[in-house]
């Protein structure tokens, strides 16, 4: 068998980054996605010192242009694409009274719009291979979240919009699945913390403490998730909301 093409979008950093560095070494070749070809430098650097292949592309998945050129530039330099994580993500965390019109149309543009925007680009690909792996990282939020009307809606709607991919693509031999994660420690958590008034140390440990196994997630908790859902095995999972949550969520 050929060797499997994945893209991961905001592979710069965080949960991106972790996804990007467990594809490599499952053995796939990876498109490390972000805003800019030099913010993904180094997790590329990582993967290919480890015997990896990846390659770094800039683009803002929001754009329909930058998106259509971007899979065209990881056709050329590695091979139709056949995964695709879709991670990249923004907050612009507020109160509904307070929530712009900008809070509003950034988060939805991201994550809704760019996760579509990057499934259609892909699909002629997994559709010619008649296999194809779709990964899409909603949130714990999607149930509602204080302050977070844009994200929650946006992760709802991806959670909506993978079912419908996995009923539309299954006889292609394409699955859709998305990871709801709870806390997980990145940059983003960071930044709520701050938001919130609060050091990362005491943020981290007040969550840990009401989480059933007692601590916070990593980028690597959810990396393992989608090394399985992208996995050749997983092929009759598909349209799932896997909760990365270290409890269960209703
Ligand atoms: P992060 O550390 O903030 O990383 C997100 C990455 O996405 C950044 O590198 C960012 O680039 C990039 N990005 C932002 N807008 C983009 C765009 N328009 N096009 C391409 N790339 C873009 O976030 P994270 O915590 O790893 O989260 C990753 C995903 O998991 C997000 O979808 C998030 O909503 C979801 N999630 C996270 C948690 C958590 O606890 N961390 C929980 C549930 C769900 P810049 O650095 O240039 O902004």
């Amino acid at each position: 068998m050929d060797r499997r093409v994945a893209i991961v979008t905001g592979a710069a950093r965080g949960i991106g980054a972790a996804v990007a560095a467990r594809l490599a070494r499952d053995g796939l070749a990876v498109a490390v996605l972000d805003l800019t070809s030099e913010a993904c430098a180094d997790v590329v650097a990582d993967i290919r010192a480890q015997g990896g292949t990846a390659v770094a592309i800039g683009a803002d998945v929001s754009d329909t242009a930058a998106v259509d050129a971007a899979v065209d530039r990881v056709v050329a330099e590695l091979g139709p694409p056949t995964v695709v994580v879709n991670n990249a993500g923004i907050l612009r965390d507020n109160l509904l009274f307070k929530m712009t019109d900008d809070d509003w149309d950034a988060v939805l543009g991201v994550h809704l719009r760019g996760t579509f925007l990057m499934c259609r680009a892909v699909q002629r690909h997994q559709k010619a291979a008649g296999w194809g792996r779709i990964v899409n990282l909603s949130s714990t939020s999607a149930l509602g979240n204080r302050g977070q009307a844009n994200y929650a809606a946006a992760k709802a709607g991806v959670q909506g919009f993978t079912k419908t991919l996995a009923i539309e693509l299954g006889k292609y031999g394409i699955t859709a699945n998305a990871i709801a994660p709870g806390f997980i420690a990145t940059d983003m958590t960071a930044a709520t913390a701050e938001r919130l008034g609060m050091s990362v140390a005491e943020f981290e440990r007040g969550v840990a403490a009401v989480t059933p196994v007692n601590r916070i997630g990593t980028p690597e908790d959810v990396a393992h998730t989608a090394s399985f859902l992208v996995s050749e095995g997983a092929g009759f999972v598909s349209g799932q909301v896997v909760y990365v949550a270290g409890g269960p969520k209703d």
